[in-house]
């Protein structure tokens, strides 16, 4: 492809070929290249058109590339589609408008329209399906729910603004797939989707919003056109938009036409979340000019998840951090959190939640309604498991009432926070296994 640079290089310099020419005296842009794919852009005449062929011609004469017309489209911005069609056609190419997918991205499309996400809601739809959803934990459904936003809608998102009505419904498709609900049919919601979204460090989940990963994504726009201005598509947007004076107001601008409208108001709900954007970039005196870092990582560049720790943090949990371990499988984590949060289904909290039971007792002694301490930790047969296990660990065994006391307990023992650590995950694997133990009774 460097020969094809090479050969448009040439015919634009020797007039062969006139390219487009961006207003304000912004770049002077004839081709963009990614990967197998090339876009050529150029002045709007029947001449030029025929000339970019005889180029793309020449060019497979002596470098063996044949550009396949067939598969190529003509788009003309500002023209009739009669005029276009008239042009395609003796190329062998096909006449197209706008708006048209590019690299899976819609190009001229009105993204306020939320018909125009509809691939993204789709596909969004066709990953979290139901039948996935029965097959896994809900550590796997929550792996899954987090781990969608970083393949299928992140092009979307780093160059939109979603409307507030897409990110409603992707994340009702994500809080349905992770509680197992579906059409109707709606299972019970054990947490808030704060609960799961908001910070980890707080004693959340912390998989975050679709919303903070919208805006982070948005500013990371930003914080590249302040870091390198004289790159060719930050040029190009400086001259657009007229922004060479005025750079520094760009995102208070509410005045900018077109898309770098909705870009301009991520400030706005930055603001609303007591988040200055002037503060996350700040300009520093370097050498003769200036120099932008970003305040929220040690190094100075600006990281997406940075922004949306801060976006996503809240008030910690009245009971205080959770402490989180890769090291043993994430059903087992995630069940000590729901059981620390008091989020598992056991038979009493079932029926608080209007579930109607025949019984609520324990399935095992029958003397007390099973909550999560009785029958994870002071049932009989809990408490002669938690019993073993601390022998098995070398700690002496103590009289414990809860989830909550067991884990304190466990986690004093010892200094070193490797061993600190497998406790820990012992601890979750017993919590773990003594459920399973009680569902296996129970169903
Ligand atoms: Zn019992």
């Amino acid at each position: 492809m460097e020969g094809l640079s090479v050969a448009m290089r040439a015919a634009c310099e020797r007039g062969v070929f006139q390219r487009l020419q961006i207003s304000n005296g912004g770049p002077i842009i004839s081709h963009l290249l990614y990967a197998d794919d090339a876009l050529f852009l150029g002045e709007w005449s029947e001449h030029n058109i025929k000339n970019l062929a005889r180029v793309l011609h020449c060019f497979h004469v002596s470098a063996g590339l044949r550009v396949n017309f067939n598969k190529s489209r003509v788009f003309g911005v500002g023209v009739s589609m009669q005029e276009v069609t008239r042009y395609a056609r003796p190329l062998g190419c096909e006449p197209a408008k706008l708006p048209f997918n590019y690299l899976g991205v819609p190009i001229g499309a009105n993204m306020k329209h939320i018909k125009n996400w509809k691939p993204v809601i789709e596909r969004f739809q066709n990953k979290l399906s139901k039948w996935k959803s029965k097959t896994l934990s809900f550590g796997g459904r929550l792996t899954l729910v987090q781990s969608i936003l970083g393949n299928i809608p992140t092009y979307f998102l780093s160059l939109f603004v979603a409307p507030q009505g897409v990110i409603d419904k992707l994340e009702g498709i994500r809080k349905k797939f992770l509680w197992g609900s579906s059409e109707g049919t709606r299972k019970i919601h054990w947490a808030s989707w704060d609960m799961i979204t908001t910070s980890k460090e707080a004693g959340r989940i912390g998989i975050g919003t679709i919303k903070s990963l919208n805006v982070s994504l948005i500013v990371k726009w930003w914080s590249r056109l302040r870091v390198g201005p004289s790159t060719t598509w930050a040029a190009a947007i400086t001259s657009l938009h007229d922004l060479n004076s005025n750079l520094e107001g760009y995102y208070a601008n509410n005045t900018l036409p077109g898309v770098r409208k909705n870009i301009a108001g991520v400030r706005k709900e930055l603001l609303e979340k007591e988040i200055a954007i002037e503060r996350i970039m700040k300009k520093q005196p370097c050498g003769s000019g200036n120099s932008w870092t970003c305040s929220l990582t040690s190094d100075g560049s600006f990281i997406v998840k940075a922004l949306r720790n801060v976006w996503e943090s809240c008030p910690t949990i009245p009971i205080g951090r959770f402490e989180w371990t890769t090291d043993i499988p994430i059903k087992v984590v995630c069940f000590a959190w729901r059981e620390r949060m008091g989020k598992i289904p056991t038979a009493l909290a079932l029926s608080k939640r209007g579930v109607n039971l025949e019984n609520t007792f324990c399935s095992l002694c029958g003397d007390i309604q099973e909550c999560a301490d009785h029958a994870l930790v002071r049932c009989q047969y809990a408490r002669t498991v938690w019993e073993w296990t601390f022998k098995w660990c070398g700690i002496p065994t103590s009289t414990l009432l809860s989830v909550c006391d067991v884990l304190e307990y466990a986690t004093k023992w010892f200094d070193c926070p490797l061993r600190r650590k497998l406790l820990l995950g012992i601890c979750y694997g017993t919590l773990w296994n003594t459920w399973i133990a009680r569902n296996n009774r129970v169903f």
